[in-house]
Order: structure tokens, then sequence, then C-alpha cells
């Protein structure tokens, strides 16, 4: 697949529209900034160690992936919606940035 990847302003912004319906406790049908598809998925992970929180968006069909990182508990963070896979990843990341 050859998309054209949007411009950063406008990943920008439906990255903000999305973290903005997360906040309102909407976790599906969030707009793809990879394929443009209202098919993306909200999950959570936190480290319990340094409270930081990611959200992670994830596109059921092109599968990209936006990770947003956050100092403090974000609006709308729902314990259901932590997800293993992402919860890995994000301590690897938490790893190489405490090194
Ligand atoms: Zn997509």
């Amino acid at each position: 697949m050859n998309m054209t990847t949007p411009p950063l302003q406008a990943v920008l912004q439906i990255n903000l529209e999305n973290a903005s319906r997360v906040a309102e406790g909407k976790y599906s049908k969030l707009r793809c900034v990879g394929c443009n598809r209202d098919e993306v998925e909200a999950f959570f992970s936190v480290n319990d160690e340094t409270e930081q929180y990611g959200i992670w968006l994830e596109c059921a069909i092109c599968k990209h992936v936006e990770h947003i990182s956050c100092s403090s508990r974000p609006s709308g963070f729902s314990p259901t919606r932590l997800n293993d896979r992402f919860q890995k990843m994000d301590e690897r990341a938490w790893i190489r940035e405490n090194q």
C-alpha cells in the first residue's frame, strides 16, 4: 500500500481530536492518521513507578499506531482499556528514556 503521508499539522490535529474523544470515553471508531478511516481503537498503558501514562491509538485496518505519552493520568483513562502489548512497548520506551 502506497499512501500519501498527511502533513504533520493534519496528524497533530487528528491526534488532538482523538485525545479529546478518548477524554470523553470514546475508545473506538476514531480517525486514523495513516489511512484516514474511522477504525482506530484506543488503549492505555501505565507505569506505576513513574506514574506515566500512555494513550495508544491503533488502526484496525492499516495497523498504524500513534502513541501519546502523558505525565499524569489522562482524562478518560479506564483500567478496562489497559493493553498488555502496549504496556510492554511502553515499558521498553521508559527503560530507554531512563537509561
Ligand atoms: Zn489506518
